[in-house]
This record gives structure tokens, C-alpha cells and sequence, in this order.
């Protein structure tokens, strides 16, 4: 595939993802917004006030590192952080950020563990996830949250932001996308046993399948 079409098919990706996630209740009005990175320090974004619905492949951003826009409509405010995450880590190729209604819950929880929102009792967690660190609140589209998100990039896949919502990281689109269906599925799974005595994994069996996925 040419550098070209294989960018033409991370629009057709980016917009078919956004849109199965938006039909199955992720996402609701203009909420959320997705990036990819592209070659030559070029980076996908979905545009500012779009619905991940409704979005047309043509009218994505495409942005340089600074932020400046290449081509398309004007970017998702949030695109900042998006950008300060593929500065500092370079094995995150796209990110998912949605206000999804179990993790938006959990971001509004006093007292949450800032190193860590979810402690482990399923495998797949473990394996797709990881860690969820939190990101204290800020203003949405705030500076300190990229800032913050930056200072933090290299410590996780996800980060929960304080009373608004998720941040999550992947190897691709669809890896990111998967990351973040299963990091919303636990933290559903978390508030359907609030009131249960859960058994949570054990240390060695989180360090076991952390060892397996090296
Ligand atoms: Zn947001």
C-alpha cells in the first residue's frame, strides 16, 4: 500500500471506529475525540464540536506536532493533549479520549487511588491496561492537562481525568479502540460489584500475566 491510500484507509478507520462507538452508546453528542499518528510527525485528529457519529473522512484534522493545522476543519480543542502524549511517547500511535458514562462515573469518585482508579480482578485488565493513573481535574481543554498527561506518558496506557472523563493509548486505532471498550467494560464491572465482596487478582497473579505479555 502507498504512504497515501494507507492514509486514506486511517480516515476510513478512524471514522468507522468513531461511529461504532458512538452507535453502541460510548459516546454522545459532541463528546470524545480520536487521533492517529500519521508519517512525517503528522497527526489525525476528529474535528472540534463533531459528533463521533456523523464524521466525514475529508474533513478530518491533520496536524503538524505544534498543533498547526495542514489540512481539514479546525481541530478538537482537546487536541493538545493528544499531541503532548505522541511527543512523549513514541510507541503510542493513537489515542481515544470519551466522557463513556462507567469511567466518567469513576472519574467523579472522591478518594480514588491517583496512582492507580482500578485495582485488578480480571485477567483482561491486566493485560490490555494495566494501570489507570488519575489526572487531577482541570478545565476541559485546559493547558495543565496536557502538561500533566505529558509529565505522566510514559508511566501508562490510560489515564482517568478527574470529574470529566478517559484518556487511552494504543499500538493503533483498533488497538486503542479495544483498550478502551475494555477498560470501560471493568469499570462497569466495578460499580455492578460495589456492593459485593470482591476477590481481587493477587500480586502475583497481576506480575504473572504481566510477565506473559513480554
Ligand atoms: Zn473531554
Amino acid at each position: 500500500m502507498t504512504a497515501l491510500a494507507h492514509e486514506k484507509q486511517q480516515k476510513i478507520d478512524l471514522v468507522n471506529l468513531a461511529r461504532s462507538l458512538f452507535e453502541r452508546g460510548y459516546s454522545v453528542g459532541g463528546a470524545g475525540n480520536i487521533s492517529v499518528r500519521l508519517d512525517n510527525n503528522r497527526f489525525l485528529v476528529t474535528p472540534t464540536g463533531s459528533s463521533l457519529g456523523r464524521l466525514q473522512a475529508d474533513d478530518l484534522s491533520v496536524l503538524d506536532s505544534d498543533g498547526n493545522l495542514l489540512e481539514g476543519k479546525k481541530p478538537s480543542k482537546e487536541s493538545v493533549f493528544h499531541l503532548a502524549i505522541y511527543k512523549r511517547n513514541p510507541a503510542c500511535h493513537a489515542i481515544v479520549h470519551l466522557h463513556s458514562t462507567y469511567l466518567t462515573a469513576l472519574s467523579c469518585l472522591a478518594g480514588l487511588d491517583t496512582e492507580n482508579a482500578i485495582k485488578a480482578f480480571t485477567p483482561y485488565y491486566v493485560m490490555r491496561v494495566g494501570k489507570l493513573p488519575v489526572i487531577p481535574y482541570y478545565r476541559p481543554g485546559s493547558p495543565e492537562i496536557a502538561r500533566e498527561l505529558s509529565e505522566r506518558a510514559l508511566d501508562a496506557k490510560a489515564f482517568l481525568l478527574a470529574n470529566h472523563g478517559v484518556v487511552v493509548c494504543g499500538s493503533d486505532l483498533f488497538d486503542a479502540v479495544d483498550n478502551t471498550e475494555e477498560l470501560e467494560e471493568t469499570a462497569k464491572l466495578m460499580f455492578l460489584l460495589q456492593t459485593q465482596k470482591v476477590r481481587y487478582l493477587t500480586d502475583d497473579e497481576v506480575n504473572d500475566l504481566k510477565n506473559r505479555g513480554k
